[in-house]
């Protein structure tokens, strides 16, 4: 493990999508922060729908968890029919998750608008988490550097060097979301060659201190069985979970095993 990996928090994420009724998502957070212990370590995040954001950010013990939302908006007020802001999650959330993959490909959300939304968070006291990642054909072209590149690079434009440590990476290969079989999970060696080129490329941008301060999560088909793996991965400081999220057996599952790899 390098030394980063030790030194740095690590964070488990759970990304619950468009699941659980207000009252369902209470009552399962009430069963996570029953079951989870505090650590000073692992920083545990949840990120429930937006309608369920405001209840729970009154119900949930900070000590043990954290909350993010799925994705915001980045103008502050005005005329955008449904949309949520930044500046209206400010003291609900700790946290976004900016730039998903499903944001990207179903809701189009533009490479603007991710670089937009990653400075608006950072402006209402929101870490970002910046997703990036490879298409399956992206990758079969040999565009995956490319791509994830210019996503990581568009996606920190307008970050200032003073905020740049407080940004996440999630690197989320979108050929090894939600995969029912193993040949489309990634190995941990795919994992460890992507992530060394996010620090290299961090690295030659900013510099290696903000390269290694900079946290980088591994998200895609994360399950308790593989969980272990990724997270020993050099230069991996966490996960970002969808479907195993929202199983609280594995959720917590997950969270052991982090404790014990940090341990
Ligand atoms: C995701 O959608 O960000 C994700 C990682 O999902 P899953 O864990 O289900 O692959």
């Amino acid at each position: 493990m390098a030394w980063y990996n030790i030194l740095m928090k690590s964070y488990i994420v759970g990304n619950w999508k468009m699941n659980f009724a207000v009252g369902e998502s209470s009552v399962y957070l009430h069963k996570l922060t029953e079951r989870i212990r505090a650590s000073r370590d692992l920083e545990i995040v949840v990120a429930p729908s937006a309608i369920a954001l405001q209840p729970l950010s009154l119900q949930i013990d900070r000590k043990k968890l954290r909350l993010a939302a799925q994705t915001a908006n980045p103008h502050d007020f005005g005329a955008y029919t449904g949309e949520v802001s930044f500046a209206q999650l400010r003291g609900l959330v700790d946290y976004c998750i900016i730039g998903h993959s499903e944001r990207r490909q179903l809701f189009h959300e533009s490479d603007k608008q991710v670089r937009l939304a990653v400075a608006a968070a950072l402006r209402n006291n929101i870490t970002p988490i910046l997703c990036i990642g490879e298409t399956s054909t992206e990758r079969t072209f040999g565009e995956t550097s490319d791509v994830v590149r210019d996503q990581l690079l568009g996606g920190l434009s307008e970050v200032s060097a003073e905020d740049i440590n407080k940004v996440i990476i999630a690197y989320e290969p979108i050929w090894a979301i939600s995969s029912t079989t193993d040949a489309h999970i990634a190995t941990p060696d795919e994992v460890a060659e992507i992530v060394t080129f996010i620090r290299r490329t961090l690295t030659d941008t900013y510099s290696s201190s903000i390269a290694e301060a900079i946290p980088i999560l591994y998200g895609g088909s994360v399950k308790p069985t593989n969980a272990g793996a990724y997270l020993t991965v050099p230069g991996v400081n966490g996960l970002l979970i969808g479907g195993a999220s929202l199983i609280a057996d594995q959720f917590i599952d997950i969270i052991d095993t982090a404790k014990k790899v940090i341990s």
